[in-house]
């Protein structure tokens, strides 16, 4: 089983030159964001991730959490981990300084995160689920809920949940019918069955908070008649401390592919008197608010696609670096032994493949967390407003082109190592069977696909996606200007823009004319979109690798920055330019055959 050694020096490499960490450092609230403090801080979260966190990933895979007497005992050593998580306060890196939080940005939460997902990813999911809860309850709840909660969720004395899921409404989330009863008191009694719900029980904090989606019982039918309730776990006494257990139970948890350790629970609200809960913001307008966790949630999402391909990177080429069979073209050892697998020019496009992915998706990461920081802390209004116009056109790419991508390379970790992969010795089947939940929660990955088509590319009709691509044109300016080393790559990314622009503008004509069409689209455009930012931003690197060569008398690094994004371009962006006929195809063809005839 190999161990998980964190990527520093792409990851800060990364964080300087996309992330543009410096720049970040200058904004209000952000001063400590220094960047020889971050370099501390990342190291130091390294060790954490290697030591505590994954010698405890195989541990909860073959134990998972279990229901005994009601209650979610979760596998041996994770209370204890997560004790150490929260003293070393890894949790509150980017929470704000008043809530208890260390005032980071959440581009450094990120990357903090980025390391716990490769190293345990289900224990990874319980702290970062109270990051969307805590985002939602900041802007939305009253003084009162903020006062009560918020910073025990910032240093994860508690934990929070999100509770959409019902067995009739999924994605169509319009469909829910959990029912929300006002005592006159401003509290609620809530019930109802929810379902999926992660972390719903665990042992690790005394309390917990759910928020749950429900409606009154007058709301307007559909989604415009969802509200959002903070329903406590146990309810708080008459001096804030813990008080009596709330109306709710967990009713059984899911056995399922992966993520052994993150327990899916059934829950039931308010089997006997009601569950009491708070609302958070206004009646009616709960999905609007459960918005602001979910965009935050799809981010995570995205970093634990990031997390776990980073991880199967990494025992892919250890693997293939031991593993010797046969004798390979070209590179035959003069004594007749047989070569490590590295060295098999086929073994070595797929482990650069992964390479090239895993960092492209990294770049991709990073500058979302940044424009999400500038969207916020930003001092001119003008920047804040494009810098939360390009966060809503990231949001679903990030979520899905990195989950997607991230299952790729746990897959392809698995056939680097071929039959030993596939059985449970090496590790690499718990990472293909842990990532591949990541495409299909938090919104499945085709309903990114259409946010990003119907909702994202429609706005301004196309000129947030027009300013995104203008972005990634000046990428490939400055890679063509920086000398002949680069020149091939700038033209494989001009080649992908071009596509690029002419199913954009395709896509903005179809919304309007034909939805159906523009929908039929959207999955092959998200790939489209995902690549070849991930693939300007590696040539972006590159460029910036180029620069920072004369000076550093250590290049290893720099050139293989080079060689990556070199590979990137020549192999993986031709495959995006390619998508351009399937995404302005439209619906015809789909539509040819009735599903009842498949
Ligand atoms: C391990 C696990 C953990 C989870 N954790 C949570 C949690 O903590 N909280 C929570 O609330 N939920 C949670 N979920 C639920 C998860 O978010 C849903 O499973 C997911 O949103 C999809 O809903 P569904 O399963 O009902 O699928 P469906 O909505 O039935 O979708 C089935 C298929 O149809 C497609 N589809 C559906 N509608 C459309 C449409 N309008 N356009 C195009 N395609 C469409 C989908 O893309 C999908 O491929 C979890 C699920 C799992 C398995």
């Amino acid at each position: 089983m190999s161990e998980y050694t964190a990527p520093l020096a792409d990851m800060l490499f990364t964080l300087e030159h996309v992330a543009d960490l410096p720049g970040l450092a200058t904004l209000p609230g952000f001063e400590d964001a220094d960047p020889e403090f971050v370099t501390g801080l990342l190291e130091e979260a390294g060790r954490f991730a290697s030591e505590v966190l994954s010698p405890l990933n195989a541990v909860g895979d073959q134990q998972h959490s279990r229901l005994v007497d009601g209650g979610v005992v979760t596998p041996d050593g994770f209370a204890r981990a997560y004790q150490a998580y929260t003293e070393a306060g890894w949790g509150a890196v980017g929470h704000p300084t008043q809530h208890g939080g260390a005032g980071l940005p959440q581009t450094v939460a990120v990357a903090v995160h980025e390391m716990g997902a490769s190293a345990n990813l289900a224990f990874s999911l319980c702290p970062t689920l109270s990051d969307g809860g805590i985002e939602a309850l900041a802007q939305h709840g009253s003084p009162e809920l903020c006062d009560t909660y918020l910073e025990p969720l910032v240093t994860g004395r508690i934990t929070a949940t999100m509770d959409l899921t019902e067995p009739q409404a999924g994605s169509d989330l319009a469909a829910i019918r959990t029912l929300a009863t006002p005592q006159g008191d401003g509290s609620y009694r809530l019930s109802g069955q929810k379902i999926f719900i992660t972390y719903g029980d665990h042992d690790l904090t005394d309390n917990i908070v759910h928020l749950v989606l429900a409606r009154t019982p007058d709301a307007p039918a559909g989604s415009r008649g969802i509200s959002l309730f903070l329903v406590p776990k146990q309810l708080a006494g008459p001096n804030g401390e813990l008080g009596q257990r709330n109306d709710m139970n967990v009713v059984s948890l899911e056995n399922k592919l992966g993520i052994h350790a993150s327990p899916t629970c059934v829950m039931a609200y308010g089997e006997n008197e009601g569950a009491v809960g708070y609302l958070v913001g206004e009646e009616n307008q709960g999905l609007r608010q459960m918005f602001t966790m979910m965009n935050r949630e799809r981010i995570i999402v995205g970093l634990q696609g990031l997390g776990v391909g980073e991880r199967a990177y990494q025992a892919a080429t250890e693997y293939a670096r031991e593993r010797r069979q046969g004798r390979a073209l070209g590179l035959e050892a003069s004594d007749g032994t047989a070569s490590p697998i590295a060295d098999h020019v086929d073994v070595r496009r797929t482990l650069l493949t992964m390479r090239a992915q895993t960092e492209a998706m990294r770049c991709l990461l990073y500058l979302s967390a940044a424009e999400m920081d500038r969207s916020f802390h930003h001092p001119d209004a003008d920047e804040r407003a494009r810098a939360a116009d390009a966060v809503a056109l990231l949001t679903p790419i990030t979520k899905a082109w990195l989950s997607d991508t991230g299952t790729q390379v746990a897959s392809a970790a698995m056939q680097v190592h071929g039959g030993v992969g596939y059985v449970e010795e090496t590790g690499v089947a718990q990472y293909l069977r842990d990532a591949r939940i990541t495409s299909i929660y938090e919104g499945t990955n085709g309903i990114q696909a259409m946010d990003l088509v119907l909702r994202k590319v429609a706005m301004g009709e196309g000129a947030v996606l027009r300013a995104h691509l203008a972005k990634l044109r000046d990428m490939q300016a400055d890679a063509d200007a920086s000398g002949d080393e680069l020149s091939d790559a700038a033209r494989c990314l001009g080649d992908a823009l071009d596509a690029l622009d002419r199913a954009g503008d395709w896509l903005v004509q179809a919304i309007a004319r034909e939805p159906r069409s523009a929908a039929a689209g959207a999955t092959p455009f998200l790939e489209m979109l995902g690549s070849t930012t991930g693939g300007a931003l590696l040539i972006h690197c590159a460029t910036a690798a180029i620069k920072c060569r004369g000076a550093d008398a250590s290049t290893t690094f720099l050139d293989a920055k080079v060689a990556t994004a070199r590979f990137y371009a020549a192999q993986l962006l031709p495959r995006a330019t390619a998508l351009l006929p399937s995404i302005i195809a439209g619906a015809e063809p789909l539509d040819a055959i009735d599903p009842g005839d498949f």
